[in-house]
Order: C-alpha cells, then sequence, then structure tokens
C-alpha cells in the first residue's frame, strides 16, 4: 500500500473504502483522508469518517484521487455495485488499492470457522476473480500483484472489541506469544515443504501507481497490528534480536509487539 500512498502528491482526496476504525495509517499529514463504512466505530484512526454503504457512495463523482480498500471487497453484499462505485467515484487517472484474502488459506478457513463466516461474503480463490471484476467495473487497469501473509492478528486477545466465541479456547485464548510461536512454525514449514500455510491472500494494484511495485515477500507480518516487513529490513533497522541458538525476535517497528523472525524467502 505505501507504494501507491507515498507516490501521492500533496492535497490528494484518499478514500479508505470499508474502514472500520481505519484501514491504514496514512504516515503524512498533507493529503484529505475519508473514511467509509456502514457503522463508525469509536475509537479510531485519524482521518475524516462518513458512515455509508459501500454500494451507494454519499460522493460527487470524480471526487478522489485515490481508493484503498483494504480487507473490505469481501464483505461487500453487492460487490459489482461497490465497484461500480469505485470507478465513479475517483478520477481519471485515478489509483486503487485492494487488498483481499485468499478463500483457500488457512488463515481464511480459521477466520470463517472462529467466527461463522466472520461477514466474508464473498470468496476469491485466484487473482483474477479480484483483477477480472475490478478492471471491467471500475475502469482501472491492472498494474501488479503482490502476496500477503498472515500473523493470525484477528485472534490476538490485544485487538479483541467484544467478547470472542469460545472456540478461542483452541488457540489459547488469543495469547499473543503463542500466535507469534504458531506463525514461526507455520512459516518455517512453508519455506522448507513448499505448503500455503502461512499465507493470507493479495494485493492489488490498479491505475495510476507512481512508485515500483515489486515483489519482495514480506512474510514477517506483525501478530498484532499487521505491518508486514522484511527480515533484511528488521535487522538493519535494528528491530531484530537474537535470542536464543539461532531464533532471532524483533519488536515491530509500528507497534512495538514482541515477534519471532523468520528468514525472508528466497
Ligand atoms: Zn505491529
Amino acid at each position: 500500500m505505501r507504494v501507491l500512498l507515498d507516490g501521492l502528491p500533496s492535497g490528494t482526496r484518499v478514500l479508505d473504502l470499508g474502514a472500520a476504525a481505519g484501514s491504514f495509517s496514512l504516515g503524512r499529514n498533507d493529503l484529505l483522508l475519508v473514511r467509509a463504512d456502514r457503522r463508525v466505530p469509536s475509537p479510531r484512526k485519524p482521518g475524516l469518517y462518513v458512515a455509508a454503504d459501500a454500494a451507494r457512495l454519499p460522493f460527487a463523482s470524480a471526487s478522489f484521487d485515490a481508493v484503498i480498500a483494504n480487507h473490505s471487497l469481501e464483505h461487500f453484499e453487492d460487490l459489482e455495485a461497490a465497484l461500480r462505485e469505485v470507478g465513479r467515484i475517483v478520477k481519471p487517472g485515478g489509483s486503487l488499492y485492494v487488498a483481499v484474502p485468499d478463500a483457500s488459506t488457512l488463515t481464511d478457513r480459521i477466520y470463517r470457522w472462529l467466527g461463522r463466516g466472520g461477514g466474508h461474503v464473498n470468496a476469491f480463490r485466484r487473482p483474477k476473480d479480484v483483477i477480472g471484476p475490478v478492471e471491467r467495473l471500475t475502469g482501472l487497469k491492472h498494474r501488479g500483484t503482490r502476496g500477503l501473509f498472515s500473523s493470525l492478528s484477528f485472534l490476538n486477545n490485544h485487538n479483541f472489541t467484544a467478547p470472542p466465541p469460545k472456540r478461542i479456547a483452541l488457540f489459547a485464548f488469543g495469547d499473543e506469544r503463542c500466535l507469534a510461536a504458531l506463525m514461526w512454525i507455520l512459516r518455517g514449514i512453508d519455506q522448507r515443504r513448499g505448503t500455503r500455510l502461512s499465507r493470507y491472500g493479495w494485493a492489488f494494484y490498479f491505475g495510476r501507481i507512481a512508485g515500483e511495485i515489486n515483489d519482495e515477500r514480506w512474510v514477517n507480518v506483525c501478530v498484532r497490528c499487521g505491518s508486514g516487513h522484511s527480515a533484511a529490513h528488521l535487522r538493519k533497522t535494528g528491530a531484530a534480536r537474537r535470542a536464543v541458538w539461532r531464533i532471532e525476535t524483533y519488536r515491530c517497528p509500528d507497534c512495538g509487539a514482541w515477534n519471532l523472525l523468520s528468514p525472508d524467502d528466497r
């Protein structure tokens, strides 16, 4: 997402679509950020909040330079109408970022099992399940795709905003260090066996993207806030520490949570 946000000129209007309490932190204060969702929760991240249905957005045509749909398309009951609305409100030459879960992954299966569906009404199993409808209904051309990795942060008891389902007992009641250890084991199995246990889904870029979309795999995803980093970056910035034997840990640069470090994929 940063490659899109960092390349936007000052004064740009950005829409966080399906924002909940704010689906991302902007990291700069020279953009106009509007966050839209059916309900406006509290507490929430900075931004101008609007209660709106994605299928009928209360904005003028061509009123946003960029739209961010970060983990929201899987929740939209009328996906076609929502994508048409994105195509209407984004300016010609605008940009769109979409992140969705891969419905075939362990993470999405756990999410739906734990939350009895969890509000995921649209299942995407291949990149073309997203790219095709988005291009057709928004008119924005696909520019690149990145694979995303999971941290099971929705199971973390630091992130509970309501009493969790009883099934959380199977995941050590959302204990952060247990989840960090579980993800480290799953990433290790993936790297040795070529499995997809730690995969989450994809990030797609559409329209005008100023920066370069690289295909680096950021397997180290924070168990609390979900931000991804490469092992090389965490070591270079001093966030990583050697614990015992060859095991390394790191403090998340974004939220400070303790995580176990996995090597970058080759
Ligand atoms: Zn974090």
